[in-house]
């Protein structure tokens, strides 16, 4: 008899739906176990294709687009296999936390091959050593959490190989969300460098954040995914996805980001989705505690879109309050990869 600290009863190879889970155990949690819920959805022939949701425990436009895919999708329409987490740190989610209240772990920080053995590396390494290398593509669904709002955006990790990243970009590009970025793949504990490595090209969305969920940003993110499969065959897409929307190309640097330079209450000026200029104002941080002191003037560094905004209403000094992203296309973004 062998333990393993992850186990399932799923046949990766079986023909049909099969809705279980992963069962964890670890000495943090004693003899318990934790279920992190997983579907598998096999039919006809083609990729097979990863859905994340719940990476970050409080972002919910992910969780619950997968939640409303599997009472949905009719598996006799599917060309491939689909595996499904929409709850995938579990812990997290149940808590509504960006990281696991077991052991403080962001999963998407938690991919290191040396990272010290606890619960969030352990679905970290499950997903490493198990279910990225059976997929050709992941879809893995963010907001921008507790803290900030962000505008719909999709991205794909780049990897250098022209012919992939075109590929990938052209269906970027179908997915059609509001604002589309391609990075070169992130080197570092992060769950695209992983699935990367084992040849999966790795989409994502960051759409919404503030600690609800909202119904706009939801079906964002739901279109985004069917658009997804359509485009790479998997899923013909309904009629209520087929419809078109204004897109742009962006691209960001750390040159885009406001911190806030002490504490208070902020006020943005703008929504994001916005084009800003360099040099406007862009929001005012307020102290009702010193009510004599005038608030502080936080101004655009660069021209460029703002794709999110802190909604904590207090800010701390060092807190992100805007991102600013500048416009791109996808030939530049090809050639940044390259
Ligand atoms: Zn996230």
């Amino acid at each position: 008899m062998t333990f393993s600290p992850i186990w399932t009863d799923i046949d990766w190879d079986h023909r049909g739906r099969q809705d279980s889970f992963l069962c964890m155990e670890h000495a943090d949690i004693g003899l318990d176990i934790i279920q992190i819920p997983i579907s598998v959805l096999n039919n006809g022939s083609g990729p097979t294709v990863l859905l994340l949701g719940g990476v970050h425990g409080d972002e919910y436009e992910g969780p619950v687009a997968l939640t409303r895919l599997l009472a949905e999708i009719d598996l006799e329409r599917l060309s491939g296999r689909l595996i499904v987490m929409p709850a995938v740190n579990l812990p997290a989610v149940l808590a509504g936390t960006r990281s696991s209240p077991l052991d403080g772990g962001n999963l998407n920080r938690s991919f290191s091959p040396t990272a010290t053995d606890s619960p969030t590396v352990r679905i970290a390494r499950y997903l490493s050593d198990v279910i990225f290398p059976l997929c050709d593509y992941c879809f893995d669904s963010h907001t921008a959490g507790s803290c900030a709002n962000h505008y719909p955006a999709a991205y794909v990790s780049l990897t250098g190989d022209r012919a992939k990243d075109m590929a990938a970009l052209d269906t970027l590009e179908y997915i059609n969300s509001p604002l589309s970025w391609g990075q070169p793949v992130l080197d570092g504990p992060f769950s695209e460098w992983v699935a990367v490595e084992h040849g999966v090209t790795y989409f994502g969305s960051e759409m919404g954040g503030c600690s609800h969920l909202q119904s706009n940003m939801l079906w964002h993110s739901e279109r985004a995914i069917y658009r997804l499969l359509d485009h790479i065959k998997v899923l013909p897409l309904d009629e209520q996805w087929s419809g078109t929307l204004e897109s742009r190309w962006i691209t960001g640097t750390q040159g885009g980001m406001i911190y806030a330079p002490n504490n208070g209450v902020l006020l943005a000026m703008h929504e994001p989705g916005n084009n800003v200029r360099s040099g406007d104002l862009a929001g005012l941080i307020y102290t009702p505690e010193i009510p004599s002191q005038a608030p502080l003037e936080l101004h655009y560094p660069k021209d460029g879109i703002l794709t999110a905004t802190a909604t904590t209403g207090r800010v701390k000094r060092g807190s992100l309050t805007h991102w600013i992203m500048d416009e791109s296309s996808k030939e530049a973004l090809l050639a940044s990869a390259s």
